[in-house]
């Protein structure tokens, strides 16, 4: 079930790029650990209308959720989601970034003239001292590719334990992640079968490793040949860290002949306690975002008429050793008239 979301129409403007703002003394090595450092990531976030633009609205159309608050950001970047609630008259804001784009933060909170209301804070959220006990509201732009990649979602929840008073408010306060199949010959050609006879030689085990990584990217709809499956909601007020690996079943009913070459991940965000539902998808029948769909090959081209059904579980977990990668198992299978398969098959998102 998708909320009416109020629309992000109206575009931001985002200051021209100065190269005076990039550290002179630093060396891509330092960008390779902290992509966040450099300010092209954040161009790239606050350019992505649908994402900074909802923040927008649910902030500037809901004051009396942050008048006279307390507001923790958590990975504040550039600062922008606490330079709109100190506009929208919360009482203080706490913006904790641990990438060197604090120092960028702190300059442009004080160039907007809001020294008074914004402390930012250089640090991870982990290891920071707040110079308060407790915050009322904990704002955050967490979310990766397949919702998960990343895994900044442990941080939110690590701030909301410790900091947020009871009855607090975290936003968004919900997530959500999603499925469906597509028809998608042309592109697992391209980018799979490819390795198969590279100038007439077999490289097929880098078409083995390619078929592992979820591919990132942006699916017409006109590609998409059964439902959305609800996989996995989660309610951020509530959830534990734990929550977010999981195993979810799913039923993708085909509403049309055709052949099924991926099945496609993505999610929704929603801010419940807006006085208005409000919210984004980034789904491929909704406006593009920077975090496209999540495209995971099939092994088989599975050959499907309409009504007949692809079934099967999803399991995401952290991986052990670099936590920020997500490992996902996926199991389905098809008894059609035409087309009977049943696989298991493993993806890494890294
Ligand atoms: N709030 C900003 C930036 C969102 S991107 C905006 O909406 O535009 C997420 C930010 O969180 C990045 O800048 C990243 O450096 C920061 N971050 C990630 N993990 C963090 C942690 N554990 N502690 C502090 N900052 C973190």
């Amino acid at each position: 079930m998708n909320p009416e979301f109020e629309d992000a129409d109206e575009t931001i403007v985002v200051a021209a790029d100065d190269s005076s703002i990039l550290g002179g003394d630093k060396t891509s090595a330092d960008y390779y650990f902290d992509s966040y450092s450099h300010f092209g990531i954040h161009e790239e976030m606050l350019k992505d209308v649908v994402r900074t633009k909802t923040y927008q609205n649910v902030i500037y159309k809901n004051k009396f959720l942050f008048k006279d608050k307390i507001v923790l950001d958590v990975g504040a970047g550039t600062g922008i989601l606490s330079l709109f609630c100190a506009k929208a008259g919360a009482k203080h804001v706490y913006a904790i970034e641990c990438s060197q784009m604090a120092d960028m933060a702190k300059e442009i909170v004080k160039a907007n003239g809001f020294s008074d209301v914004i402390t930012v804070l250089k640090g991870k959220v982990e290891e920071i001292d707040l110079p308060v006990p407790q915050v009322d509201i904990i704002i955050s732009e967490w979310m990766g590719y397949f919702l998960l990649y990343e895994n900044m979602l442990n941080t939110v929840l690590y701030a909301r334990d410790k900091w947020l008073v009871n009855n607090g408010i975290v936003l968004p306060d919900n997530a959500s992640l999603h499925l469906t199949a597509i028809e998608d010959s042309v592109y697992k050609e391209d980018k799979i079968e490819f390795w198969k006879n590279v100038y007439g030689f077999d490289m097929s085990c880098i078409r083995k490793q390619s078929m592992m990584e979820p591919l990132v990217d942006t699916v017409d709809q006109n590609q998409i040949v059964t439902n959305s499956q609800l996989l996995k909601n989660m309610n951020i007020s509530k959830m534990t860290s734990g929550d977010a690996s999981f195993t979810a079943p799913f039923k993708l009913v085909a509403e049309r002949d055709d052949y099924i070459h991926a099945l496609v991940a993505y999610f929704d965000v929603s801010f419940s306690v807006c006085h208005k539902m409000t919210g984004f998808s980034t789904g491929p029948r909704s406006k593009n975002t920077h975090w496209k769909q999540t495209v995971l090959y099939l092994e088989d081209v599975l050959t499907i008429c309409q009504g007949e059904f692809v079934v099967g579980t999803m399991t995401v977990t952290q991986n052990k050793k670099n936590p920020r990668d997500v490992d996902i198992t996926l199991k389905y299978s098809l008894n059609g008239c035409r087309c009977n398969v049943s696989r298991t098959q493993e993806y890494k998102m890294r």
